[in-house]
């Protein structure tokens, strides 16, 4: 049985998304290469693959031209290729080679490839739509114009059946949820064989019911004796029924997508892949409309401050909190409010308002890193959200930084000079609370403290003991029993080097998988296991299961990778470290040498008793020292002039602003040169884009860890990119000897 997908693209993040959907689809052997020769060298001696998935360039003779190359491959023979036009493509659908089986733009990777996957080819070439006449001929040619895109088509018969693909339809409808005053509209779209019958009051409709509350409906032939209640069944006399929610991002129901056939489905498994992919687009084109339906209604933009209001506020805070939720990132919201600024329209008009609303914009925009996101939330106030934060006392200085220049005298046109206050609320993320709403409304109360107390500060949301015993006691008792009940495990992150692109070392990532919560990131759960000190049994925990996972890497590969291991500031305390790391060493037999603990910039010093003798003691013994998150801490020199550091580890907060932060890109640049200088190689971290790489290895750094390059895997994604690495170096040997 064959078995194997390969992944082909120039672009790098594209094949890091495509290899991402088919790995966390559980599919074992997954190739990826640049283009046809390197896939060449990867398939040689495989087992004939199931699935090739090309970005096929951007013109038509380009992507033609791959096409032979990948189907002249020995392995791909047979093989269907799909192929997804990168973003930037020019290159129309009919432009590509006839012998592809299906195609998706770039930006519906993450939704459709696997459905697009699942699909059977086409047998025939999509039929050209009847020009659109009347509502049900337009309905048709949208439906056509969604299945021409993924290879497929959508027509109708002489009984006027719907034709998708091979497959028959009596009834397909599009409903979309309408919540207001409890109405529906119209559907969005709706066909059926046959004379329009009486149509069944929406409240009859079960299975329409049910579907909008999220259920997912698959009935082959039995749909009348499964939903019994429904009216619309016996009325159309269907016996096969699909009904699928259409979701949005977060997951929210949007509206739902009904098909329908006398004769009954023939087999589940090729009809749902197809209309899930409908579904998809259907969600997409519904997401998007709703949006901009909002937007026209009420705008998203400030006119006067040319801010984002606060409805589109309301939307980047609930994407900024999912990606928080997903990295484990903190970020902290803000809630400014100018002091008397009714006493300033009352006193010099609303003219003078304005101005000083403009003029409190830039100020505030001025105060802020271009990635962080401010808004005009109401009338006088504003309100900020700072991303990717690693210490509270960051926060602070923002929030320092803005009352000191709101403070400076603003003069208006005509010359008055105002004297301006704003009073600061700020809540944490996830600390004062896991929702937007709650944390705007803890920043809101944060900020009549800080009123309260007399004006022109600013004062952070204080948790109510309640909350915080609720909030945080679950999890701390959770997290007692999360070593002991098996729930904790690590996770391998590859490190590069910066020329080669050869993996040189990795880092070892804790995970708890929680029964109910799922993955809990370790920047949550950590601090947690520090305040209880269960971080010194579960940080000899990882040292053991590190070392151990590496002395088995090292001796099957043999490939002597370095593997980084954290340290939290409890365990860098213990006079016993250095005893608690000679043993994990000795018992797993790991060479000292690969050993590099990584201690985070933000530990102080002086607070922290044993820290130098112990970091001392580890270094004598062999290991190496990085200093993680450097940067981020007030002590850099600090740290490099008293600890024995042989890495310096470039936090993630500042390689993400290359190219948007100036400021930024200046301290990456001097934080590598100074370590060059000290005769300290310097790893960066969060590499995500081509635009990181090229900045990164134009100014030297040494070595890179990220997204751009791998995600942290589990041990059996880990070992497959070992053994594939292996494969192409063997080969790579024998065309040279
Ligand atoms: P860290 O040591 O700075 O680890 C790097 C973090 O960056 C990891 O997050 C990693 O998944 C994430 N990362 C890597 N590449 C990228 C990228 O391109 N983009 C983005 N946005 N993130 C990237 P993770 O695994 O959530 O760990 C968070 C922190 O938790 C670690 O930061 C470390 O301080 C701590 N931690 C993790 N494992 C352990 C452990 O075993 N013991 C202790 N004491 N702390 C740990
Ligand atoms: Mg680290
Ligand atoms: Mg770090």
């Amino acid at each position: 049985m064959s078995e194997g997908i390969l992944v082909v693209a120039q672009r790098r993040d594209l094949r890091r998304r495509l290899f991402d959907v088919f790995d966390q689809a559980g599919c074992r052997h997954i190739h990826c290469a640049r283009d046809a020769q390197h896939a060449a060298i990867l398939l040689e001696g495989r087992q004939p693959l199931d699935l090739v998935v090309a970005v096929l360039g951007d013109d038509a003779s380009q992507a033609r031209h791959c096409a032979e190359q990948l189907h002249a491959l020995k392995a791909c023979d047979g093989v269907r290729l799909l192929a997804v036009l990168d973003e930037e493509a020019i290159l129309q659908p009919a432009q590509l080679p006839g012998d592809i089986a299906g195609w998706l733009p770039a930006a519906q990777i993450e939704t459709e490839l696997l459905a697009l996957w699942k699909q059977p080819s086409p047998a025939v070439a999509p039929a050209t739509p009847a020009p659109p006449a009347g509502a049900a001929e337009k309905a048709l040619a949208l439906l056509a114009r969604i299945f021409a895109s993924s290879g497929g088509s959508a027509t109708r018969d002489a009984t006027a059946r719907l034709l998708f693909d091979e497959m028959a339809l009596d009834y397909f409808a599009v409903w979309p949820l309408r919540k207001d005053g409890g109405e529906f509209h119209v559907p969005l779209l709706q066909l059926w064989s046959g004379a329009e019958p009486a149509w069944p009051a929406l409240e009859s409709q079960e299975l329409l019911q049910r579907v909008l509350d999220g259920e997912v409906v698959l009935y082959g032939d039995d749909a009348q004796q499964r939903a019994p209640e429904d009216a619309l069944l016996p009325l159309l006399e269907l016996s096969g029924f699909v009904g699928l929610p259409l979701l949005d991002e977060r997951r929210v129901v949007l509206g739902a997508m009904l098909a329908g056939t006398r004769r009954g489905f023939d087999g589940m498994a090729i009809v749902e892949p197809l209309l899930r992919c409908a579904a998809a687009r259907f969600a997409q084109g519904l997401e998007l409309g709703l949006t901009r339906e909002q937007g026209r209604a009420e705008g998203l933009i400030d006119a006067l401050t040319g801010l984002p209001n606060r409805l589109l506020f309301g939307d980047r805070l609930e994407s900024i909190l999912r990606e928080a939720v997903r990295n484990g990132e903190c970020f902290a919201v803000l809630f400014v409010d100018l002091d008397h600024f009714k006493a300033i329209n009352d006193t010099y008009g609303h003219a003078a308002g304005d101005q000083v609303l403009q003029e409190v914009t830039r100020r505030l925009r001025g105060s802020v890193r271009a990635s962080d996101t401010v808004a005009r939330y109401a009338g006088d106030e504003f309100t900020v959200v700072l991303r990717h934060i690693v210490k509270n006392d960051d926060v602070h200085k923002v929030a320092e930084k803005i009352l000191q220049v709101v403070a400076e005298p603003l003069v208006l046109e005509d010359g008055t000079r105002l004297e301006l206050g704003v009073s600061i609320g700020v809540s944490f993320f996830p600390d004062d609370a896991p929702d937007a709403e709650t944390l705007l409304k803890h920043a809101d109360e944060a900020m009549y403290a800080a009123k309260r107390e007399g004006r022109n500060t600013w004062r952070i949301y204080e948790v109510s003991p309640e909350y915080a015993r609720e909030h945080g006691m679950a999890l701390r008792s959770r997290l007692r029993h999360a070593l002991g009940n098996g729930e904790l495990r690590l996770v391998y992150q590859p490190q590069v080097d910066t020329h080669s692109e050869d993996i040189v070392g990795m880092e070892a990532l804790l995970r708890w998988e929680h029964p109910e919560l799922g993955p809990v990131s370790p920047a949550v759960f950590v601090p947690l296991a520090e305040e209880t000190g269960l971080i010194v049994p579960i940080g000899e925990w990882v040292l053991r299961t590190a070392c151990r996972q590496a002395h088995e890497w090292e001796q099957r590969y043999g490939l002597r990778l370095r593997l980084g291991v954290n340290l939290s500031a409890l365990q860098l305390m213990e006079p016993k470290l250095p005893a608690t790391v000679f043993r994990a060493l000795q018992e797993t037999g790991l060479d000292p040498a690969l050993l590099e603990l990584e201690v985070t910039e933000s530990i102080s010093i002086k607070a922290a008793p044993n820290l130098v003798e112990n970091l001392q003691a580890l270094h004598r013994m062999g290991c190496g020292i990085a200093i993680d998150d450097f940067g981020t801490g007030a002590a850099s020199l600090d740290y490099l002039r008293k600890l024995p550091a042989d890495r310096i580890k470039v936090d993630q907060s500042f390689v993400r602003n290359i190219g948007v932060d100036p400021d930024d890109e200046a301290i990456v640049r001097a934080t590598i040169e100074m370590a060059h200088r000290l005769k300290r190689t310097v790893v960066a971290e969060g590499v995500e884009t081509e635009a990181h790489l090229a900045f990164l290895r134009e100014h030297a750094c040494d070595e890179l860890q990220g997204y751009l390059f791998c995600r942290p895997l589990p041990v059996v994604s880990f070992e497959r990119l070992l053994s594939e690495r292996q494969q192409l170096l063997g080969l790579a040997a024998d065309a040279t000897a």
